[in-house]
């Protein structure tokens, strides 16, 4: 179902499957932020338009439906509330290591006193 209210925000891969990212309100039911589609060749996610003005949601949103790809991909059979738990830890990783995501930087040395 194509419409075109979509706007297409993102793609990504996992496990090289490609991963597209849409903004898109007619495809989601009432109350929903996010809908994730895995037919193999066309993964996608919708997200709620509405989640541009609100960039916390977004993210943990987009984590959620990107988790229950990384679930379909490597049939892990992920719960709701795992991908929700993972989509939050997500985040609170992302905020301990900064933007390199604990990418090896160099160390100071401490002087032992
Ligand atoms: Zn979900």
């Amino acid at each position: 179902m194509k419409s075109d209210s979509r706007e297409f925000y993102k793609s990504l891969k996992i496990g090289g499957i490609t991963i597209n990212i849409y903004f898109e309100e007619e495809l989601l039911e009432e109350g929903m932020l996010g809908f994730s589609d895995f037919s193999g060749y066309g993964s996608e996610i919708c997200l709620h338009p509405g989640l541009k003005n609100n960039p916390e949601l977004f993210q943990t949103t987009l984590l959620h439906e990107l988790f229950h790809q990384v679930s379909a991909i490597y049939s892990l059979d992920l719960e709701e509330v795992d991908v929700s738990v993972l989509a939050i830890a997500a985040i609170e990783i992302q905020n301990g290591l900064g933007e390199g995501l604990g990418k090896l930087e160099k160390t100071k040395k401490t002087k032992k006193t």
